[in-house]
């Protein structure tokens, strides 16, 4: 096995087949990474309903195993969690959480040698409680009463405890203010090739749609990860054939294009910059809760920006942001976390890219997407 080769997989296992997102490959990739030592710990989420799960480090195969499933509400910040703790680890990762680990990485808060990154293809996630409501206004169901979730040729569909499904479309559900983070719908990153593993189920079709996964092969830790599992008999993998490996390069294409198409509708431009960044920011309470998920920040609890909490220039804009804002101009990752978090719901994300796309495209350079390029402005906070 190596570097490049793709595969379809799916777990040997019966139940986890039956629980994983598409073929439980990913959980049982990741319990046999532990199982044979390849790693002394996993992160997963633990499950508390369809809309929150607790991400854990856990070196019990059973706990990874009992976290098949994937949770399309439930915001992951894989990144902070294992910084600075020395581990070597194996996780499941989206996109934003590949980029923030290798930021991390290049931060040497995380050693890259020793974390084996499962790369989860993403067409974007959605916020818990947007979610909830959006299942009471446009589902007319009851959160509660959610069973399952998947998305579907371009449909999001809630199973319910009866065993019904509703299925609407992303496209209406967005129209109305619902579905994806806005931040996800204009990332670029569907398919993760900068993980060691890239899984989704994106081509894989006929009697094998939606019971495995397909898995793109992406660096020899990643070659390693893959047949430690098939050796361990954890996974079954075949050979993909031509139509599902073109099926997914034309999914993938279409929605990178869709992506750009709202990049640009999100970044229009605008004459008075100045004073849309104050009316903005203008209700900032100086928290700091952004700067404290940011999966890129590693600056830690005592740094510059924190020094410039001042309660009195809060009022219309704080000085802690103009540092935020050069800090992430080379180093945002558009997770939306900094958004998800701000208690008085400043759309920081899209503020941060304002700043960011611009100078990331100058540079040519997109942070977390290659190992070899270090960050561009070295900034040492506490010289
Ligand atoms: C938010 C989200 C959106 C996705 N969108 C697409 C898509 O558009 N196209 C596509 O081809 N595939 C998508 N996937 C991947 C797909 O749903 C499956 O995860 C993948 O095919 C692997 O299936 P599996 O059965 O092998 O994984 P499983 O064996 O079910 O393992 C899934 C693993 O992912 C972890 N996990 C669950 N939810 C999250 C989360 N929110 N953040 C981080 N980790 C999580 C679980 O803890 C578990 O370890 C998405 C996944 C997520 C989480």
């Amino acid at each position: 096995m190596q570097k490049g080769e793709m595969f379809l997989g799916w777990s040997t296992k019966e139940d986890i087949r039956k629980r994983g997102g598409s073929g439980g490959l990913v959980t049982s990739v990741l319990a046999a990474a532990l199982d044979k030592k390849l790693v002394d710990s996993v992160v997963v989420l633990k499950k508390i309903n369809d809309f929150e799960a607790v991400p854990v480090i856990t070196s019990d195969v059973n706990e990874v195993l009992n976290s098949a499933g994937s949770l399309h509400s439930v915001p992951s910040n894989f990144a902070k969690l294992i910084a600075n703790k020395n581990l070597k680890v194996a996780l499941p990762a989206k996109g934003c959480d590949v980029r923030g680990i290798i930021e991390q990485g290049k931060r040497n808060t995380i050693k890259l040698d020793n974390t084996f990154i499962i790369g989860l293809n993403c067409g974007g996630s959605m916020h818990p409680t947007v979610t909830r409501e959006m299942l009471e206004v446009m589902y007319k169901i009851r959160p509660e009463d959610v069973h399952g979730e998947e998305i579907e040729k371009g449909k999001l569909i809630f199973e319910t405890k009866d065993g019904k499904e509703h299925a609407i479309t992303i496209d209406e559900l967005e129209e109305k203010g619902y579905g994806r983070r806005e931040s996800c719908r204009y990332c670029t990153i569907k398919i993760p090739n900068n993980a060691d593993l890239a899984c989704g189920n994106w081509g894989v079709t006929g009697e094998l749609a939606g019971k495995a996964t397909f898995v793109e092969v992406n660096s020899e830790k990643g070659a390693e990860l893959l047949q430690n599992a098939v050796d361990a008999g954890y996974v079954q993998i075949q050979k993909p054939d031509e139509k599902g490996i073109a099926a997914r390069a034309r999914i993938k294409g279409a929605m990178e294009g869709l992506s750009r198409k709202w990049k640009e509708k999100v970044f229009i431009p605008m004459d008075n910059r100045l004073e849309y960044f104050r009316k903005e920011l203008e209700n900032c309470i100086d928290c700091g809760a952004c700067k404290t998920v940011c999966p890129t920040c590693s600056c830690g609890d005592v740094s510059k920006c924190t020094e410039f909490h001042y309660r009195g220039d809060a009022y219309k804009m704080s000085m802690y942001h103009l540092v935020r804002f050069l800090h992430l101009a080379d180093s945002c990752i558009g997770c939306g976390q900094c958004t998800d978090v701000c208690p008085v719901d400043i759309p920081l994300t899209r503020l941060y890219r304002r700043f960011a796309n611009p100078v990331q495209e100058e540079l040519k350079y997109e942070p977390g997407m290659d190992l070899r390029r270090p960050p561009y402005f070295e900034v040492k906070l506490n010289d």
